[in-house]
């Protein structure tokens, strides 16, 4: 028996809450798993009334928590919030997925690419020299200091 992929993915994502206390059901967003050069996840807006957000998750394993915190990066930063401006305020959309109660339980390889980005984004957008504490701790408990990208 074949299971589309998509339909998995809405699965792990139903009954799940994001950061604002919103519950989210199957059907609440039109969820696609089309092949995407540019990242793991896409949110594409409103289309007939709904949320879309495409998974193409290459970097990290299919987990229930990984694919949530995912979600809430892309439907709560980039659709409820407008976090989508990648020169001002992509960086808070990480922030958002870090936020979540869904962050501890996300495996070591979410966590390093989940940091990396909000890292590399946070700099370049805000171009103040500090991390936030909260958002520091995250990056100092999940980031090997041997990594070449290590500033
Ligand atoms: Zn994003």
């Amino acid at each position: 028996m074949k299971f589309a992929k998509s339909k998995i993915f809405e699965t792990f994502l139903d009954g799940m809450s994001f950061n604002n206390g919103t519950k989210y059901n199957i059907g609440d967003a039109i969820i696609t798993t089309n092949s995407d050069a540019t990242g793991n996840a896409r949110y594409h807006g409103i289309e007939n009334g709904k949320h879309h957000v495409n998974f193409d998750i290459g970097e990290y394993e299919w987990t229930v928590e990984n694919i949530r915190a995912t979600f809430i990066h892309e439907l709560e930063g980039h659709g409820f919030n407008g976090y989508t401006d990648k020169l001002k305020n992509h960086y808070k959309a990480y922030f958002k997925t870090m936020d979540s109660k869904y962050w501890n339980r996300t495996t070591p390889a979410f966590k390093k690419n989940t940091v990396k980005s909000m890292y590399d984004y946070y700099f370049y957008e805000t171009k103040t020299n500090t991390l936030p504490p909260k958002y520091y701790n995250f990056y100092k408990n999940n980031i090997n200091n041997k990594n070449k990208w290590m500033r």
